[in-house]
């Protein structure tokens, strides 16, 4: 199915799995080959079939790219061998001297990238702990080139304004790159809200089942140009296996966004009611401060639940190690549900004060719903939250 004919009429969950997966030329094929070769067999001197050497570009990749643009809404995608190289290729249009602002609540491997990879080259970092339209505008200057955003914040869940923060990026002749990685495009497309260029760690929700690390960079072609040139420069891109497994685990991102969305708002309305939980920070709460700004640019409220627990670092250490579905790991976005401790993992190469001013302190605890049975995520909870007591 050509891209063309099926943008606007197909709906995502038919996009997902036709979008740049027609049947293989050659074999008919009815699912996209992995195809292993480095390199492609020439008829004459520069005379192919459009793929010539892998890293340039690979057709198992090509399917994945063109599935990806579609589901943003974008003109083009370009397909990285991780989030962080996905990040690295939008930043390396930038140049020393110039200015980039983002939001204090980041992903810790974006704000390691901003401070010890792009510091040193002259690239000058500005962050704001208000989340607000206006505190981004108060940080630009004639030499801020790209404003980077979340929206959910990493772990607190903020909802940021993307149409505000696209207005300001603007306004200051600098682009909006959101990393919607913990959306997903079946919950939130920023391109729709005026973002210039969106990232992802496809490695959580798009792979979907924890058995793959890519990362990909979606927008229109004249501003992806310098960033593809640079995927082909340096090198960073997904071998065909990857690009294989993360088309296979997009195919479901509709079915599973819709059961991590329910899941998350019966765990998360629930863990209100215990009282061992000072505060649940899910923006598909009432009470949540960006509940209707979610609402707005939101296609519902996501997997992620961040708890902040009465008993501090101790219960959150032991809610940690007592639960028996949620497992105790990093990343997130996969079928099975994970629990872990931005204080201690995700987030513990930002130092101690400056995390506990933004609220990542040791009694913060962050749940990655996966899509089991609901019942059964809870009993586990309530069973690990039962035993803080004792
Ligand atoms: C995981 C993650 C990244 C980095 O992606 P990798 O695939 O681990 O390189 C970037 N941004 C967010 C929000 C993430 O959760």
């Amino acid at each position: 199915m050509s891209q063309e004919s099926t943008k606007t009429t197909l709906g995502f969950a038919t996009r997902a799995i036709h979008v740049g997966q027609e049947a293989d030329p050659t074999t008919g094929a009815t699912v996209v080959p992995i195809y292993a070769t480095s390199t492609f067999t020439q008829e004459a001197p520069g005379s192919h079939k459009g793929y010539e050497y892998s890293r340039s570009g690979n057709p198992t990749r090509a399917a994945l790219e063109t599935c990806l643009a579609s589901l943003e809404g974008a003109e083009q995608a370009l397909a990285f061998a991780s989030g962080l190289a996905a990040s690295t290729a939008v930043l390396s249009t930038l140049r020393p001297g110039d200015e980039i602002v983002a939001s204090a609540d980041l992903y810790g491997g974006t704000y390691r990238l901003l401070e010890r990879v792009c510091r040193p080259m002259g690239i000058i970092p500005r962050y704001t702990e208000d989340s607000a339209p206006d505190a981004f505008k108060s940080l630009t200057t004639s030499k801020t080139r790209m404003i980077w955003i979340e929206t959910p914040t990493n772990p607190l869940l903020q909802i940021l304004d993307i149409e505000g923060v696209a207005r300001v990026a603007h306004e200051a002749g600098a682009i909006l790159a959101v990393d919607n990685t913990f959306a997903s495009p079946y919950i939130q497309q920023p391109i729709r809200f005026g973002a210039d260029l969106v990232v992802h760690s496809t490695t959580k929700y798009i792979g979907g089942h924890s058995d793959v690390v890519g990362g990909a960079v979606m927008g229109p072609k004249n501003l992806l140009e310098p960033i593809k040139f640079y995927q082909n420069a340096a090198g960073g891109v997904p071998g065909p296996f990857d690009a294989w497994l993360t088309l296979r685990g997009l195919k479901t991102l509709a079915v599973r966004m819709e059961r991590h969305n329910a899941n998350a708002i019966e765990l998360a309305s629930w863990l209100e009611s215990r009282r061992e939980i000072e505060r649940v920070y899910y923006p598909g709460l009432f009470k949540h401060l960006g509940h209707s700004l979610a609402g707005r640019q939101m296609n519902g409220y996501g997997g992620m639940i961040s708890i902040r627990l009465q008993g501090g670092g101790p219960a959150a250490r032991k809610l940690l190690t007592s639960t028996r579905l949620f497992s105790l790991a990093e990343s997130l976005g996969g079928v099975e549900s994970l629990i872990s401790h931005p204080a201690t993992m995700t987030h513990a190469s930002i130092p101690a004060e400056v995390r506990a001013a933004r609220g990542v302190d040791d009694g913060l605890v962050r749940l990655s719903v996966g899509i089991e049975d609901v019942r059964d995520l809870r009993s586990d909870l309530e069973q690990a939250l039962d035993r803080l007591g004792e």
